[in-house]
């Protein structure tokens, strides 16, 4: 089991530098496979055959441990920096989402703004219509005076007029 997983993380050795069992192809895998610092670094064929001690990779290996190399820090590596972007991601996301929501938020501050302006101009406008009907009655009303104080005029006019015959007829008479 151990020697599939290392099979799965491991590292492909060169093919000119195979150890002996692989490179007569009697190895499990088909290639020689090592994971550095696991199975007292032999290859996974040969752990596998339980002939691991005797693997002719081992001092390579050993070396490239030595030197710091671990396949299974190279995962964790990977891991952390897949995390890194993931995070980044989120924030990225949360940022995005941020703005999104503070856009819509003043959009409808503007909304709110110009709802205000239309109901104050609504009201403008009805004060104005209530405006033009207060001044037409009250030119109506005018109207109406001035029509009265023209036929009482008339009527003066043509009383007068009725004197003014009278008193002629009556000169007349007198002559
Ligand atoms: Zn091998
Ligand atoms: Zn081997």
């Amino acid at each position: 089991m151990m020697a599939i997983l290392g099979a799965i993380i491991g590292l492909v050795v060169e093919r000119e530098s195979w150890c002996t069992l692989c490179m007569e192809g009697l190895g499990r895998f088909q290639h020689c496979i090592v994971v550095p610092g696991q199975f007292r670094n032999s290859c996974v064929s040969c752990h596998y055959a339980s002939v691991g001690k005797d693997c002719s990779v081992r001092p390579d290996v050993e070396k490239l441990v030595k030197n710091g190399y671990s396949p299974v820090s190279n995962i964790v590596r990977q891991i952390c920096l897949q995390k890194q972007l993931d995070n980044s991601l989120e924030a990225l996301k949360k940022l995005v989402q941020d703005s999104l929501t503070q856009r819509d938020q003043s959009m409808d501050l503007q909304i709110k703004k110009l709802q205000g302006l239309m109901w104050e101009r609504n009201q403008a406008i009805e004060e104005r219509d209530r405006a033009i009907v207060a001044s037409n009655k009250i030119i109506e009303t005018s109207n109406q005076a001035i029509e009265a104080g023209i036929a009482t005029l008339l009527s003066e006019v043509r009383s007068y007029r009725a004197d003014v015959a009278a008193a002629e007829k009556t000169l007349k008479r007198e002559e």
